[in-house]
C-alpha cells in the first residue's frame, strides 16, 4: 500500500522543495530517523523529484508521474540514478565500492537534468570508505545530489556529517499512520502493534506479520525465562545463534523501556507492549532502575554497532546482563 508523503512527511517534503526552487537545496544531504517511518520511501520520492523533468515544487510538491524521466524512475531504469549499499544487509560498504561510485558519479548526465547518488545506509561504510567519499560530498559533479541515509547519523564520521544538510524525519501523525495501517492488519492490530512500535508505522506492520509475531512470542518467552532465573542465559541464546539481530534488539529494546517504565512509574504507568503488561508487571519494583539503564544502552550500542555482530555471542551476552538484573519475580 502506497505512504502517502504528503500527509506522513510532508514538512520536510515541503522544506525540501522549496529549498530546491530557490536553489538553496545542498548537493549533499543527510536524511536521518528512528527506523521503521519511511526514510527510504522518502528518499526515493526526493530522488524522483530531483530527477523529473518538470515536478511540481510549490503547493504539495511531488514529481510529475508523466515525464521521461519519472517513467524511467518508476522502472527503476534512470541512468543518472545511482545507489551505494552494502552487498549483502548487515555488511559494510568498503573503500573499493566507493572508488567505483566515485567513478559513477564522474559520469555525465544522461538525461538533461540533475543526477542523484545515495548511500543506504550511510552508516555502513567503513571509515576508509568515509573518507573515499568526502570529496563528492564536498564537491559534487555539477548537477548531482548525493544523498546519505542512516538510522544511526551518531555513526557517522563528523567530516562526513558537516559536508551534508540535513533532513530528519519524524514518526507520521498517528491518524494517518492507522489510517495507512488499518486496512492491511484491521483497525485492533494496528492499534496495538502501533503502540508496540512507538509510532513507526513500517515498524508496526513487520511486527504484524505472522511470523515476526512467533519470533518476538518465542525471544519473549526466553528473554522472560532468563530475567526470573528459571533458564540458563547461555543455553537460552543458543537458540537465536542465527536470528535477525536487528528485529530480535529491538524486541529487547522495547520491553527493556517497558521495564524501565513500571519500574519507575509503577504497575500504571504507559507501556507500548500493551499485550506483555501482566507478564512484565511481575518484575515492577523487582529490578534496580540504574540497571536496567546500563542495559539498555548496551542493547542500543549493540544496535547502532557499526560492523556486523556475532548474533550469538551478542544475545548470550544480553542474556547474561539480563539474569544479572536482580530479578526475584515468581514464574
Ligand atoms: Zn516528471
Amino acid at each position: 500500500m502506497d505512504i502517502d508523503i504528503s500527509t506522513w512527511h510532508g514538512a520536510a517534503a515541503a522544506r525540501a522543495s522549496q529549498a530546491l526552487q530557490n536553489g538553496r537545496l545542498g548537493h549533499a544531504q543527510l536524511l536521518c530517523g528512528v527506523p521503521g517511518i519511511g526514510k527510504r520511501v522518502f528518499v526515493r520520492w526526493l530522488a524522483r523529484l530531483l530527477l523529473c523533468q518538470q515536478p511540481r515544487l510549490a503547493e504539495q510538491p511531488a514529481p510529475c508521474g508523466e515525464c521521461k524521466a519519472c517513467r524511467l524512475s518508476d522502472a527503476g531504469t534512470h541512468p543518472d540514478f545511482m545507489a551505494l549499499a552494502p552487498e549483502a544487509p548487515a555488511k559494510s560498504i568498503g573503500v573499493d565500492a566507493v572508488r567505483a561510485f566515485n567513478a559513477q558519479l564522474a559520469l555525465t548526465a544522461q538525461l538533461s537534468g540533475n543526477r542523484v547518488g545515495i548511500v543506504d545506509p550511510a552508516d555502513a561504510m567503513t571509515t576508509n570508505a568515509a573518507n573515499g567519499l568526502l570529496k563528492s560530498l564536498e564537491e559534487p559533479p555539477p548537477g548531482t545530489y548525493l544523498i546519505l541515509v542512516s538510522d544511526f547519523p551518531a555513526r557517522l564520521l563528523p567530516t562526513v556529517r558537516s559536508r551534508c544538510q540535513l533532513i530528519e524525519l519524524h514518526r507520521p501523525p498517528a491518524s494517518a499512520a492507522l489510517a495507512w495501517l488499518a486496512p492491511q492488519v484491521g483497525d485492533e492490530q494496528a492499534k496495538h502493534w502501533l503502540s508496540v512500535a512507538r509510532g513507526a508505522p513500517l515498524k508496526a506492520l513487520e511486527l504484524a506479520d505472522e511470523e515476526q509475531r512467533a519470533f518476538r512470542d518465542g525471544l519473549f518467552e526466553s528473554f522472560d525465562a532468563v530475567l526470573s532465573h528459571s533458564a540458563d542465559p547461555v543455553r537460552a541464546a543458543g537458540r537465536y545463534a542465527r536470528a535477525p539481530l536487528a528485529s530480535l534488539l529491538s524486541c529487547v529494546d522495547s520491553w527493556t523501556t517497558d521495564l524501565i517504565r513500571l519500574t519507575a512509574a509503577g504497575p500504571g504507568a504507559p507501556m507500548s507492549n500493551t499485550d506483555l503488561r501482566s507478564a512484565l508487571s511481575r518484575y515492577g519494583g523487582k529490578l534496580d532502575l540504574q540497571g536496567l539503564f546500563r542495559y539498555l544502552d548496551r542493547v542500543r550500542d549493540s544496535a547502532a554497532s557499526p560492523v556486523a555482530l556475532n548474533t550469538q555471542l551478542v544475545v548470550e551476552e544480553l542474556f547474561i546482563s539480563a539474569s544479572r538484573l536482580g530479578s526475584t519475580a515468581e514464574r
